[in-house]
């Protein structure tokens, strides 16, 4: 006997049903979706200030500043968008076209995609 997801309750009727009531089913359905928008927008809004942060810090489009600034103005590590590898050995961590490389004594090199 399945039993449905949303309550719990045993599924009568055919045996391809899912969840016990149309109800259930949105109810299951909803929650889902929601936290996935909920993860979404708490990531997007990560990437959208470390964005605002490095836009704001590299106005020349290459500056070099240090990890504690970043940091002080709330810059998070954890997020960002991709990574280039360059052939000379060097990591460049970018948040869409604003990118940032780690130099020594926590320095970092910020640059701006073309
Ligand atoms: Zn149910």
């Amino acid at each position: 006997m399945r039993n449905c997801p949303e309550c719990g309750d045993k599924i009568l009727g055919r045996e391809d049903k899912k969840f016990c009531s149309d109800s259930c089913r949105n109810n299951y359905n909803n929650r889902i979706n929601k936290d996935a928008t909920n993860l979404m927008r708490n990531i997007n809004n990560k990437l959208r200030k470390n964005y605002r942060i490095l836009s704001d810090t590299n106005t020349e489009g290459k500056t070099k500043t240090t990890k504690a600034k970043l940091l002080s103005k709330g810059f998070d590590f954890e997020y960002f968008t991709n990574i280039l590898n360059t052939k000379t050995g060097n990591t460049y961590y970018f948040v869409y076209d604003q990118g940032y490389m780690l130099l020594d004594n926590d320095f970092y090199m910020l640059v701006k995609k073309d």
